[in-house]
């Protein structure tokens, strides 16, 4: 689960990192008081404008035909009305969105940080993730921080640092400092930043956040380390550790169809080929649709539909498929160990009969327990649905009814 920039930087301020203030606003009008608002409480002259949306890239990004940028600053309180009234309820098209883009709902009204002083500002890169290969915490960080960190990780790789964490004892003191250091931190600066890495690291264990990334840090000119954006992945398996968390999830950033699966306890996945899968237990799952790809066919969805496949569960998972125009044919690949085969067969027909308008053809392999019976019950069914018991046969069997 992913949650919003400002929400991310709620949690942040929680653990004691200093961030770039600001106030999140739902209407033009919304957004003028929270300028005002921030101005008592920060004394700052200037703002910038920031989309909210499940996407980063918004400061390239534009608003569908036309100009505006998805991250902008304000000079004047007019400044924002305008801004606001450009982004919000309009499109937002990043390199990350893809060309559909996201709508934006919600900007963030933040303080203009980047003021002149003594020092020019300094934006710097910062992550914490999980290297999933040796199961250890990272962090990555880089002193070519902003909107152009993918092209210096591609160009010039040499430049992002990397320190990994022994989960026994946590962040050490003295990577903290070396993080400082290799940053170029001095005097304030250094000390700032030692505090800065070692809150963000606690923020990211204590939330049981898969990856926390701030980009850019920015040293201001009057040697202060603070986090600009924050974007937050969230371990979802956690989640229940966090009520105050999972209070945050926005589903209207999220796919609705996959949002309606959650809500029937499917796990299900939307992707883009012509296949529907419905299969029960993960590695099942993956072994099918490594074997339609064998066969030259394109899974559209992964989805598990658990170890209870009842009639009604069936039923769901096919309504959830067929959500998408783009699937040509089903199959369905279960392995009946507790759950016997030719319930699952009899809760196909039914489901099948129930919605009445399933025009694309259903393939249905059974393994298991009662596997003859189940066949003998597809079989016998008279409904436009194939039935294999081998894998092969049923991948076969797919490629036939798509050519
Ligand atoms: P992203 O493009 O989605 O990653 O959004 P960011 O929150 O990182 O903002 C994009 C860019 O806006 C930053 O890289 C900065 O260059 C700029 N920006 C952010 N905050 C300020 C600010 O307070 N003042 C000024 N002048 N620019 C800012
Ligand atoms: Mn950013």
């Amino acid at each position: 689960m992913n949650i919003h920039e400002y929400q991310g930087k709620e949690v942040l301020k929680s653990f004691g990192v200093a961030i770039q203030e600001g106030i999140v606003a739902n209407t033009p009008e919304e957004a003028v008081e929270a300028a005002k608002e921030l101005q008592k409480q920060t004394g700052t002259g200037w703002w910038v404008v920031k989309s909210q949306i499940h996407a980063g890239g918004r400061g390239k990004g534009k608003i569908a035909g036309t100009e505006q940028r998805g991250v902008a600053l304000a000079k004047s309180l007019d400044d924002v009305k305008t801004i606001s009234t450009n982004i919000l309820g309009n499109v937002l098209v990043t390199i990350q969105t893809g060309e559909a883009g996201k709508k934006v709902n919600k900007v963030l009204i933040a303080q203009d940080v980047y003021y002149p002083g003594e020092s020019q500002p300094k934006e710097l890169y910062m992550s914490v993730l999980l290297n999933r290969a040796n199961g250890r915490n990272i962090i990555m960080y880089s002193t070519e921080g902003g909107m152009d960190i993918e092209e210096v990780a591609h160009k010039t790789p040499h430049l992002i640092h990397k320190e990994e964490i022994d989960p026994k004892v946590g962040l050490q003191a003295f990577q903290a400092r070396k993080i400082a250091f290799n940053l170029g931190m001095e005097g304030k600066a250094h000390k700032e930043m030692v505090r800065f890495v070692t809150s963000l690291y606690k923020a990211y264990d204590s939330i049981d956040a898969s990856m926390f990334e701030i980009n850019p840090v920015l040293k201001t000119s009057d040697n202060r380390i603070i986090a600009v954006d924050s974007k937050v992945n969230l371990d979802e398996n956690a989640l229940y550790r966090h009520p105050d968390l999972e209070a945050m999830r926005d589903l209207s950033e999220e796919d609705p169809t996959e949002v309606e699966a959650g809500e029937h306890n499917l796990n299900y996945v939307k992707l883009d080929g012509n296949v529907g899968c419905m299969v029960n237990g993960a590695g099942l799952a993956m072994a099918t649709m490594d074997i339609i790809k064998l066969s030259g066919g394109e899974p559209a969805n992964f989805l598990d539909v658990g170890g209870t496949a009842n009639a009604q569960r069936v039923e769901q998972a096919f309504r959830i498929i067929l959500k998408d125009p783009n699937v040509k044919a089903i199959l369905v690949n279960i392995f009946g160990g507790i759950v016997r085969c030719d319930r699952v067969a009899q809760g196909i027909v039914d489901a099948y009969q129930n919605m009445g308008n399933i025009n694309v053809p259903i393939i249905v392999r059974l393994q298991g327990t009662n596997a003859e019976e189940a066949k003998n019950i597809i079989d016998a069914s008279g409904l436009k649905v194939f039935s294999a018991i081998q894998l092969q046969e049923a991948a076969d069997l797919v490629k036939k009814v798509l050519s």
